[in-house]
């Protein structure tokens, strides 16, 4: 089976990668989705901001999605991608375990890379700590926040969440940030705005997280708020030689084609900042729809034409 051509390959069975599969197995189209199994949310308890799954737990979800695309015809491996290279008619993904998987698209769906801080404790990330101030924020609402990074994006997201903390502390790495504008916004709003770093953290029984900082402060939050932490997924779109952001994203128009013909992409692969679930599956569809028009088009029907 896997030596067949497959009309799509999607790496990432994220929301956007599930949602592109689905939308292309019903437009007939041979779709393989090959995908590691921890999404982005995975962490978390619940998804938020998600229309008519408000609360639902994030692997239900997933397991729904996974039968949907099933039920048309999408197969979907579990592997992770190690290589992606494109040709001049057709893709061949590398799967650790499933070599030479041949298709004439490819959709890179696979999210970012979250790197945590090393001070982080075990079981903190999407319960206590998060990175983004829309997500589950209204649920810690009248706790104790701190908010950790180096700059400016760390001071936006304080920004962005301080209606919903008791009390907030920010620690900015980058001293010039902590005495910038928004930074004296903050402070005139209640907000303490400090130079410095966690050294040192520890989970308490409670739930919350106790942060040592480099200039002996210790601070107890109840939620915890990382800048920084998201990056992009550079290898295979390195590999693919796409046209890359000064940020390392894969540049792509609305409807998520690269600069190669044969790729495209959709969701926080692309790197909008705070592209939420949502967001990344409404780009899932985009990429499919115009994967669609592409292969009926520009390649179908202009060969009969020939
Ligand atoms: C802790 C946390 C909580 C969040 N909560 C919410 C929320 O409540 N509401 C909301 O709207 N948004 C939330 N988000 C954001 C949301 O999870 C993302 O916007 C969304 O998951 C992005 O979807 P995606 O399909 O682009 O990527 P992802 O969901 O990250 O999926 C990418 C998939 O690609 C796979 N993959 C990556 N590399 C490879 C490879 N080399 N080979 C094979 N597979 C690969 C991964 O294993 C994964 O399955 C949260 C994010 C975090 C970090």
């Amino acid at each position: 089976m896997y030596d067949d051509l497959y009309d799509v390959i999607v790496i990432g069975a994220g929301p956007a990668g599930l949602t592109a599969a689905t939308m292309l197995s019903r437009s007939m189209r041979s779709t393989l989705v090959v995908s590691g199994p921890r999404r982005r949310n995975s962490p978390a308890s619940s998804v938020s901001n998600v229309p008519y799954a408000d609360g639902a737990a994030p692997a239900d979800i997933y397991r729904k999605m996974e039968e949907d695309a099933g039920r048309y015809g999408a197969t979907i491996l579990w592997d992770e991608v190690i290589s992606a290279r494109a040709y001049e008619d057709h893709v061949v993904v590398e799967g650790r375990g499933h070599p030479g998987l041949r298709g004439r698209r490819l959709l890179l769906a696979t999210g970012r890379v979250d790197v945590l801080p090393a001070w982080l404790p075990d079981g903190v990330w999407g319960r206590t700590a998060f990175d983004c101030p829309y997500c589950h924020t209204y649920e810690h609402s009248g706790g104790t926040f701190v908010c950790v990074g180096t700059g400016d994006e760390t001071l936006k997201m304080a920004a962005l969440s301080r209606q919903f903390a008791k009390r907030m502390t920010v620690l900015v790495g980058d001293p010039s940030a902590s005495r910038g504008r928004l930074a004296r916004l903050l402070t005139r709003h209640g907000v303490e705005v400090l130079s410095d770093e966690v050294v040192r953290a520890s989970a308490d029984p409670a739930g919350g997280v106790v942060l040592e900082t480099a200039h002996g402060r210790t601070l107890d939050a109840d939620t915890l708020l990382l800048g920084d932490v998201a990056r992009p997924y550079r290898k295979l779109a390195e590999e693919l030689d796409l046209d890359l952001s000064a940020e390392g994203f894969p540049e792509t128009s609305l409807y998520g084609m690269t600069s190669n013909p044969l790729v495209y992409s959709a969701g926080n692969v692309e790197g909008s900042s705070y592209f939420m679930w949502t967001g990344a599956a409404s780009s899932g569809i985009n990429a499919a729809r115009a994967i669609c028009e592409d292969l009926a088009f520009a390649s179908e029907l202009l060969d009969d034409w020939d």
